[in-house]
This record gives structure tokens, C-alpha cells and sequence, in this order.
């Protein structure tokens, strides 16, 4: 059967795997291993060379790990995938992998605070610069780019603004200049495909909605397999020149017989052997668990954030919802070219007439809702952004970052919509 004609629903159940060929298992197996005892010694040289692709070392690769990556390539419509550790971990590699010192990105303003954190002051440390654009100007892309310029970077759905990312503009604007677009799409699973309007390559916190269920922090970044790193030899050095570090292989070169995945194997073989952010198996594991009824969740997730957000509009104590369904102009325009079927993500920000001391009333009073810094649980979640998130910021930053003293961000949860909106209606009678 070619698993590739499937619809992506169908992928989460079924994509990487079928059944265990040694005992018929049809749950994946959790292979809790370090590592794999090699044939004879000509095929442990060959899987060392990359002649035999192979496990060697659950630093690198590990059985479970690779259904899921397998799985979250097909659904994303990619060629091949790397599971990391986090999210984190995720951008840091998307970045490492191709920018070296005196290298730049460019990259959307409207970033989660710890991609944020890595690119102004991390990176920098490492001497790879990152210049801020507004992503509501993609011919800004065009005006910071150089010919140093490594990538462009941008979240599909931003919070705290929720203002979908004009993906297909920008990545339009790289192509003509051989700059690969990165797509953070935590907060769009599924209802975002960021491949079809030219994304190069799709990282995601599988810590969030893959996962589901608040219990494993993971990372993923998916190859479109569509970007031609050879065509822009000059601007991708560390993946067209021979790499010391893997006796001269050059990676444009060394994928050729495993398809266009040269991004992704290089990450793999330099980047995770190198500094080695995997994820346990057992993690992986749960986000495979994750991946088969994500498709399911996140339909419920948007359809009861899209209750609580229009509930949240009519009430007298809020001045403003931000909720992509709820925008007009621009914004709305992208929210529907870019996320399929009026699903509009689980986020759902607003903001309270009393500001500051309304907004940590409001989270106070939450019975049923959890008080947390997390979004994509399966729970109904909320956070008060300007004395958490974002209080290391001064308040001019945190209101160009879209955070007013009284904005209230929920991560709208599977449970039965009316018990939700109890919940948000008796806090908002004591905020
Ligand atoms: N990207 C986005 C959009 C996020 O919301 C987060 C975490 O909140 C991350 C990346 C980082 O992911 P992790 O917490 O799994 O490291």
C-alpha cells in the first residue's frame, strides 16, 4: 500500500508503523536501549561510513524514535524527520545547522519569549546575529537579507497577537533569494500546512498539542524536502563543503542516495551527535500516542475555543478577544488562507477593562481552568502574560509584544464547552 496517498488523519493512526515483524506488537515498542550489537565488523564500519543507514546509538537514533519521526513526516506532508528533546532544542538545531559566527537570520518579531531568548542573546553569543522584521511586512525579509542571511524564522500562530504568519509571502521572498523559510508550527498542527505555501522547513514543541496531554516535552523538525540547498551552494557552506567532522562528507552529496534530506541527516549525524538533545524513547513513545488522535483533538480544541471566544466578545468586563476568527482586514484574511476548515488554533487571548489587578483576579478565581505556563494540553489552561510570561519585559516592550496589563491568554482544552465557559464566567464576575 503507498501510506503517501492517505489522508494525513489517517497518517497520525498509521504512518511508520505497522506491527512489531518479532511478536506482532501493534503498539509501537518502547525500544529502552542505548544501543544496537552490530552484525560483524564490516557492518559496524558501514553504518559508522553512512554506506548502510542503521542504529548505532540511541543518542543518534532509536527504533521508537523513528516511527515517530516517520509518522510526523508523512502527516506533515514532509520527506523525513528528527525528534529532539524539546522545542528548544528543535530551534536551536533548525538555526545551528546552517548559520555558523558571522552568519544572520531573519526572523518574525512575534515569537514564543524562549525563541525569543535564543535567537537576541544565545545566538549572539555564538556570533550568529538575528535581525527582527515585522512579520506583517514580508519585503521586510527581503530588506535584512544579505548575503549572509542563513534563513528566515516565524511561528504560524504567534501568541500573544494570535495574527497568522504570511507564510507563502515570505517564503516567496526567499526563494527568489535562496533563503529557506522555517516554520515554527506548535500552535498549528494540522490546521496549518506550511509545506504548501513554500515552507521549507516545519519545526514543532511537541511538548503542545502533539503531545496533548501536559506529560512530555519533545521537539521535532520536518524536511520539506523541497528547498535546493545545492542550487544556493554559496549561502549553505555547512551543507556544500566537506565536513571535517565526518571524514569530508558533503551533505548535498552524501543524501543524494536517501532523497532530498540533506537538511535533516546532517542535523542528525553532526548537530545530535554532537550535543546530543534526543528524546528518550519513552517520550517518544507518548508522542506517538499523541500524534494518533491529535487530528481528533485538535478539531475539538478549535471548535471550543471558537464557543468560548465569541461567549468572551459579549461579556461587559472584556474590551477586546484576540481570536483569528474574530479579526477583520488583513489578519482575517490570512487566518483563513492559512488554516484550513474556520479552525482557528485553541488560543484564545482577551483583555479585561480593570487591567493588571483584573486579570490576576481572574486567574485566581479559575476552579476548572489550571493556572499554568504551558498551552496544548488537553486541559483548559490560562496564564495572566504580564506578571509571568512576559514581566522581564518593560511594559513599553510588552505592549509592542501585544501583552496590555490586563490580557489574559487561555489554551481552551477538550472539555465539555458549557463547563468551560462556568468556569470563565464565574472568574470573571470576581475580576
Ligand atoms: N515554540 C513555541 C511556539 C512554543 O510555544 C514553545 C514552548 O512554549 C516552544 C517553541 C519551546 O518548546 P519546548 O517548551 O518544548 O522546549
Amino acid at each position: 500500500m503507498d501510506k503517501s496517498k492517505l489522508h494525513p488523519d489517517t497518517l497520525a493512526l498509521h504512518g511508520g508503523w505497522r506491527a512489531d515483524p518479532a511478536t506482532g506488537s501493534v503498539a509501537a515498542p518502547i525500544f529502552q536501549t542505548t544501543s544496537y550489537q552490530f552484525r560483524d565488523t564490516e557492518h559496524a564500519s558501514d553504518l559508522f561510513a553512512l554506506k548502510e543507514l542503521g542504529n548505532i546509538y540511541t543518542r543518534i537514533m532509536n527504533p521508537t524514535q523513528d516511527i515517530l519521526e516517520q509518522r510526523i513526516a508523512m502527516v506533515e506532508g514532509g520527506v523525513a524527520a528528527l525528534a529532539v528533546a524539546s522545542g528548544q532544542a528543535a530551534s536551536t538545531y533548525c538555526i545551528l545547522n546552517i548559520a555558523s559566527a558571522g552568519d544572520n537570520i531573519v526572523t518574525s518579531t512575534d515569537l514564543y519569549g524562549g525563541t525569543w531568548n535564543l535567537f537576541a542573546n544565545t545566538l549572539k553569543q555564538i556570533g550568529i546575529e538575528a535581525r527582527f522584521v515585522d512579520p506583517q511586512d514580508p519585503e521586510a525579509f527581503a530588506r535584512a537579507t544579505d548575503d549572509k542571511t542563513r534563513c528566515y524564522y516565524a511561528e504560524t500562530l504567534p501568541n500573544p497577537k494570535l495574527e497568522v504568519f504570511p507564510i507563502k509571502e515570505v517564503a516567496d521572498v526567499g526563494r527568489k533569494l535562496g533563503v529557506p523559510l522555517i516554520i515554527d508550527n506548535t500552535a498549528a498542527p494540522m490546521i496549518c500546512r506550511p509545506f504548501e505555501s513554500g515552507a521549507a522547513i516545519v519545526m514543532y514543541s511537541t511538548t503542545k498539542y502533539v503531545g496533548g496531554h501536559g506529560t512530555t516535552i519533545g521537539g521535532a523538525v520536518i524536511d520539506g524536502g523541497n528547498f535546493d540547498w545545492e542550487a544556493n551552494a554559496k549561502r549553505f557552506p555547512l551543507l556544500n563543503t566537506p565536513d571535517p567532522s565526518y571524514h569530508g562528507a558533503i551533505w548535498t552529496q552524501a543524501a543524494k542516495p536517501l532523497g532530498p534530506i540533506a537538511y535533516v541527516l546532517r542535523m542528525r549525524v553532526t548537530l545530535l551527535r554532537d550535543i546530543g538533545a534526543a528524546e528518550s524513547p519513552f517520550n517518544a513513545f507518548q508522542l506517538i500516542q499523541g500524534l494518533e488522535t491529535l487530528p481528533l483533538r485538535m478539531r475539538r480544541h478549535c471548535e471550543n475555543a471558537a464557543i468560548v471566544a465569541k461567549a468572551l466578545a459579549k461579556h461587559p468586563k472584556v474590551t477586546k478577544v484576540i481570536y483569528p476568527g474574530l479579526m477583520k482586514g488583513e489578519a482575517r484574511r490570512r487566518a483563513d488562507a492559512y488554516l484550513q476548515d474556520g479552525l482557528y488554533g485553541g488560543l484564545v487571548g482577551f483583555e479585561l477593562k480593570d487591567g493588571a489587578d483584573a486579570g490576576q483576579r481572574f486567574i485566581d478565581a479559575l476552579e476548572l481552568l489550571y493556572h499554568v505556563a504551558n498551552i496544548g494540553d488537553a486541559r483548559s489552561l490560562a496564564i495572566h502574560p504580564a506578571s509571568t510570561t512576559h514581566s522581564q519585559l518593560s511594559s513599553e516592550d510588552q505592549i509592542a509584544s501585544g501583552v496590555t496589563p490586563g490580557y489574559v491568554r487561555l489554551s481552551i482544552g477538550l472539555e465539555y464547552p458549557n463547563d468551560i465557559l462556568a468556569d470563565i464566567h464565574q472568574a470573571l464576575d470576581k475580576a
